[in-house]
Parts: C-alpha cells; sequence; structure tokens
C-alpha cells in the first residue's frame, strides 16, 4: 500500500523569504544563541559530531536542525558557510554499517558486536540533513540517508527500540517518507516515465517494524493514566514533556501508512487531553519535567515548546485542519519568545504562565533543578540551548504551503514573501503586514503568465466579522472563521488582496477560575518592572553576553481585574504602539492594554512563584488602579492568570 498523499505540501528551503518583523526576528536569533553556539559553547564547537571530543549525542543535530534553515532564511553567508563544513564532516564520515557521527554506548547487550546504542540522535540528524538537501539539492544526501535507513533496519532486528528512540520512533518516520517520495518519483527509462514500487517497498515495511517496537502514543492515549501532575522524583519517558510534543505528531505521521481513520482520530485525542489536564492559555502543556497540571506556576520546557509548534506544522501538512494552524500561532507568537531575554542571547528551560520572579530557588519542580526558569546559556540541561534554535526558522519555512494539483496555502500569517513555479509559471506571493500586532494584511499575487490556480486564505477561527477585499474585482467576501477560504481563477499580472482579521478582546478560562485576557492570536499579561541580576559568574562559558540572569520584581503584581460581566471593550482599552526593532520585549510592546483591578494583599509568592491564584470573585479594600498589560511573548516577568474582583 502507498503513502497516502500529504493535504498540504509544504515547500522546500529557499522557496519563502521572510520579510518584516520575522525577517528583524531571525536576524536577531542569528546575532544571538543560535548563531554563535559553534563559536564558544564546547558541545556545539568541540562535539564530538565534527571530531571534536565534547557531547556525542543530540546537541549538535539538535543545533543543526535549527541553523541550517536559519542561516538560509537570512542568506547569512557566513553561518552558511560554517553550516557547510559541519553537514560536510558528517556526510564524510558514515561508517560502514551506516551510522553517523559517535556512537554513544548504553550498556553492552553481549560481545562487543551487541553493544546498545540508542537510536534517537541518528533519527534527528537525518531530519537535519534532509533540510540541507532542500537548498543544496547535495547527491550524496539520499545516498547517506539510505545508507544510513538501511543500517538501522538492521540494526533493530537484533537490537529492538529502547529509551529516547523508543518513545520517539515516529520521528524518523519523516526521513523514510522523505526517502520514499524522493525515489517514487518517476524517472526516464527510453521514452516513458517509470517508478519502481519494489525499490522503495522495504521503506515502509521498516517503518511497520519500527512501528512494531517504538511507544504506541495513540494506544497509550486511549486509555491514558497520567491525568495528574507527576509526583516529585517520578521522572519517566511517558510523561516527558518533550516526548509529548513530539507524540501530538506520532498518529498523524503513522495514519499516512495506515490510512486508517483512528489515527486521525488519536491525534485530537491527544490534544485534548493534554489540554484538558496539563494545559495552559498559552498553547502549550506544563511540564517540569514531565507533566505538571494546570497550575500557571509550574513550567513549561523550551525544548517543548518548539517541539509542539514543529508537530503542529507537520500535522497541517498531512491533515490540513485549520485550527492545528490557530494552535501553531498562539504557540509562536506567545510561548515562544516569552522564554527567551529581548536579545535572544538567555534562555530560559522552565518557563511559567505566572511569573513573578526567575531566581535560583526551589520551587515545585516535578524533577529540574532549582536555576530551571533563569535567563541564561543552559539552565537546568543543555538540550534547550541545542534545540532553541529550530523555533522561528521552521515557523517561517512553514508559513505557506503548496497543492499538488497547482496552487498555493496561507497557513500561518508573518510578513514574507514565497516564489514558486505553478504549472510551470513563477508565481510571487508577497504579504506585508504588522500582524499579530495589528488586524490589516496585505497581499499581492505576481504572475509572469496568465495561470489558473486556487488560492487558499486560512481565517483563524477567533477573526469573527473577517473581510476579504479583492482589489482587483472590487468585491469583499465575508468568510467563515475556522476554514479556508478558496479563491480559484485565472490569475494575471499582479492582483492585490486584503484581508482584516477583527481581534476582539475574550477571556480564558485558567486555573482555580482564574482567568487570563486574550485579542486574536495574542495573550496578555500584567507588565511588571524587572531587575537583572547577573548569576554564575565564576563559569567561563556563561560570561557576557552568554551569561546567566535571574530576574526580580520591582512593581506589584497581585491583583484583581475589574472585568465581571460587563463588555470587554469597555474594561480594556487597547493601544498601539510603534513596531520597532524588538517587538518582544518589555519596552518594545507594540500593543499594550489598560485594565482596571485592585491589589490583593493577601496574593503572596511562595518559593519564588506567585501563589496559587484566589478564588473568584476576589474582594479587596484596595483602591481601583488602571494596571497596563502587554502581549505575554514581550513580558520575562509577568501574571497572566488573575482573579476576577467581585461587582
Ligand atoms: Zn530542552
Amino acid at each position: 500500500m502507498p503513502l497516502s498523499p500529504l493535504t498540504f505540501l509544504p515547500f522546500p528551503l529557499g522557496s519563502i523569504t521572510p520579510l518584516g518583523w520575522l525577517k528583524n526576528q531571525l536576524r536577531l536569533q542569528a546575532n544571538g544563541l543560535s548563531g554563535h553556539l559553534d563559536e564558544f559553547w564546547p558541545d556545539v564547537k568541540d562535539s564530538r559530531w565534527i571530531g571534536g571530543n565534547a557531547e556525542a549525542w543530540e546537541r549538535f543535530p539538535y543545533w543543526l536542525d535549527g541553523v541550517i534553515p536559519l542561516a538560509h532564511l537570512i542568506n547569512d553567508s557566513n553561518l552558511i558557510t560554517r553550516v557547510n563544513s559541519y553537514v560536510e564532516y558528517i556526510l564524510d564520515h558514515q561508517a560502514e554499517d551506516g551510522w553517523l557521527g559517535p556512537r554513544k554506548m548504553v550498556i553492552y547487550a553481549g560481545g562487543t558486536e551487541f553493544l546498545k546504542y540508542d537510536l534517537w540522535a541518528q533519527f534527528l540528524i537525518l531530519k537535519a540533513l534532509v533540510q540541507y538537501y532542500d537548498v543544496t539539492q547535495d547527491q550524496r544526501v539520499p545516498e547517506v540517508v539510505e545508507k544510513s535507513l538501511r543500517g538501522i533496519d538492521n540494526y533493530i532486528d537484533r537490537i529492538p527500540l529502547f529509551d529516547w528512540g523508543q518513545f520517539r520512533w515516529f520521528e524518523v518516520l519523516i526521513p523514510i517518507y522523505w526517502l520514499y517520495d524522493l525515489k517514487s518519483l518517476p524517472r526516464p527509462a527510453g521514452d516513458v516515465l517509470v517508478a519502481d514500487a519494489d525499490e522503495v517497498q522495504w521503506l515502509l515495511d521498516l517503518a511497520v517494524k519500527l512501528h512494531a517496537q517504538g511507544f504506541h502514543w495513540g494506544d497509550f492515549f486511549s486509555r491514558w493514566p497520567l491525568t495528574q501532575p507527576t509526583p516529585k522524583g517520578r521522572w519517566n519517558f511517558a510523561g516527558h514533556v518533550v516526548n509529548n510534543a513530539m507524540a501530538v505528531k506520532a498518529q498523524g505521521l503513522w495514519c499516512r501508512l495506515t490510512g486508517d481513520e483512528s489515527d486521525r482520530h488519536a491525534v485530537y485525542d491527544i490534544v485534548t487531553k493534554l489540554d484538558r489536564f496539563h494545559g495552559m492559555v498559552t498553547g502549550v502543556f506544563t511540564g517540569d519535567e514531565c507533566l505538571a497540571g494546570k497550575r500557571p506556576a509550574q513550567g513549561t520546557e523550551l525544548c517543548a515548546v518548539v517541539e509542539y509548534a514543529y508537530s503542529l506544522e507537520v500535522l497541517l501538512s498531512i491533515m490540513g485542519d485549520p485550527r492545528f494552524a490557530d494552535r501553531l500561532e498562539k504557540i509562536i507568537f506567545n510561548a515562544l519568545p516569552a522564554t527567551f531575554s529581548p536579545d535572544m542571547w538567555a534562555h530560559q528551560y522552565d518557563q511559567q504562565v505566572n511569573q513573578v520572579e526567575c531566581s535560583i530557588r526551589e520551587r515545585d519542580w516535578n524533577s529540574n533543578y532549582n536555576e530551571s526558569n533563569l535567563f541564561g546559556l543552559e539552565p537546568n540541561f543543555g538540550c534547550c540551548t541545542a534545540n532553541l534554535s529550530q523555533g522561528w526558522p521552521k515557523f517561517a519555512t512553514h508559513l505557506w504551503m503548496g497543492l499538488e494539483e497547482g496552487g498555493l496555502v496561507a497557513i500561518a500569517y508573518a510578513p514574507s514573501r514565497v516564489q514558486m513555479l505553478i504549472k510551470g509559471v513563477p508565481v510571487t506571493v508577497t504579504l506585508e503586514t504588522d500582524y499579530p500586532f495589528r488586524e490589516d494584511l496585505h497581499l499581492s499575487i505576481d504572475v509572469a503568465q496568465p495561470v489558473e490556480f486556487p488560492l487558499l486564505l486560512r481565517i483563524p477561527s477567533w477573526a469573527k466579522g473577517a473581510s476579504i477585499r479583492l482589489f482587483y474585482a472590487g468585491t469583499t467576501y465575508l468568510p467563515e472563521p475556522g476554514s479556508f477560504f478558496r479563491i480559484e481563477r485565472l490569475w494575471e499580472g499582479k492582483k492585490e488582496i486584503n484581508l482584516h482579521f477583527p481581534m476582539q478582546p475574550s477571556l480564558l478560562d485558567g486555573f482555580r477560575g482564574a482567568v487570563a485576557i486574550q485579542r486574536g492570536p495574542l495573550v496578555y499579561a500584567l507588565k511588571i518592572g524587572e531587575r537583572w541580576q547577573q548569576v554564575n559568574t565564576e563559569n567561563p562559558y556563561r560570561q557576557l553576553p552568554h551569561a546567566d540572569w535571574e530576574v526580580y520584581p520591582t512593581t506589584p503584581w497581585n491583583y484583581a481585574l475589574a472585568v465581571n460581566g460587563g463588555s470587554l471593550d469597555e474594561d480594556i482599552e487597547f493601544e498601539n504602539r510603534d513596531l520597532g526593532d524588538c517587538p518582544f520585549s518589555p519596552d518594545g510592546a507594540p500593543v499594550i492594554a489598560k485594565v482596571k483591578g485592585r491589589k490583593l494583599p493577601g496574593w503572596r509568592m511562595e518559593n519564588g512563584s506567585a501563589a496559587d491564584v484566589p478564588i473568584s470573585p476576589a474582594s479587596s479594600d484596595e483602591p481601583l488602579e488602571a494596571v497596563e498589560f502587554i502581549p505575554y511573548g514581550c513580558t520575562n516577568l509577568r501574571v497572566t492568570e488573575f482573579p476576577v474582583l467581585r461587582k
């Protein structure tokens, strides 16, 4: 049985060019940790993957998986040259049995020929190499990937999947399917095009074997026992936050092979249950580092943020559900930027939705160390330091997708340009916008010759009253929120379209009756004054600019909000500010909101975090004040979930 086709086809790296604030943000990232780890951080600079003597596991491939697209999106020739030299080294050093990079031995399983190696980092490097092929068309890559997969096929006959490789087995379906699709392309033979199904069947057979040995996420969630916060000290693979964020796409990838409706259903089952028992108002779920329940003072690991986003990008391509894109934007515009310092030189391991102090203190994490919410180089553990690199770049490369029959789909929105051939005709579509900070998006569609194709525009499910104005036809449509609006026509010359997505405020349900404010794709949080204090100064790798920081509040945060039953339009006043060079920062916030509230003197800190939100409605004799909110992604300290003030 062949693979079922994708609903939407991702474009190869290089087709989409970031513009405006997105280009600026990627440049910021390259100027920060991501673009410099290979110059100073031993786990990348001296990695055993490139002949050094430092880390031999996931960090180098994690970093490559993000910086390959980053370097090409901003066309940074220096970074491209460095990245190419590392990939060259890895391609040149493949072992005879197909193994890529160093072998990290786990335990002996018999004589020397039965050494036991976890396959996770092999899966990861293959995902990075596939992206490398997209931009370079380096013909060694398919050969290296095939040799690696044949080696894995051989290896798991004797050493079945275990540990990370077992719980993340589905990640290798991405390079398996890639090679399958590439080798299935009809090739010229004499006067005709032929494809040989027998040549690629072994890839699907390998997928079936991996599935049989891998952890069955869909089955596990059907009778899922992890509905409570993980008890302290009970770290485990099945409750691991990053494994779960990756596993959101597991059944989606698998259903390309089975075509089974129950696998598609399982995707929604996993997302719904994670939301219900561990979900945060920012679209992610907690895990510090195993699933941690609904308290807004629990942590979410940065690796889980970027992996959840990537899972949604993969699912959008397979299943085409616009709700996945609503979630993707929510995570990328809120949870992702919030967990970095504005200059992207420091990141957190764990972010909190209510985060009133970042400091080295014992908190109620399930198993992470006390420094996990510091902004720094490698707080708690260095996985996120490497893996953070994929967040923005992969979002940028999945903004647009194609249709098999020729056509274009707007998946998620940020300023960008996409260039492709449709029916052999060069087509350029440019999106100018300051979305998600503004409500208007301006599209221009430019074709070299007249060509007919459909253009699908995603209408966010929150965008009540959305409108699409076709300037060339003088018509305006009122599309259904939560759908793709299809425009099919013979495109000629240059045509202009305006999208208007009205952003109305609404309240999200938090923990124990608390509320959070959302408007459009952005969640809003209280702006708290900050004092940054450098720590770990004795560590040579934690010096400026890649230093570690504690952040202490300098203004009150313990409010109850007067959002009690009237119109939110009257209760909350939004005001646009200039969109500067650093929009995801407290001072650069492009939108602010004024909300009235009273202090609750009894709501205090516990172990460095905000105590549980008081039960609503809350009473207070303190004076009514107008307090300032900014988008969650612009904050470093914040309160997001609040009690409601008694009327
Ligand atoms: Zn991590």
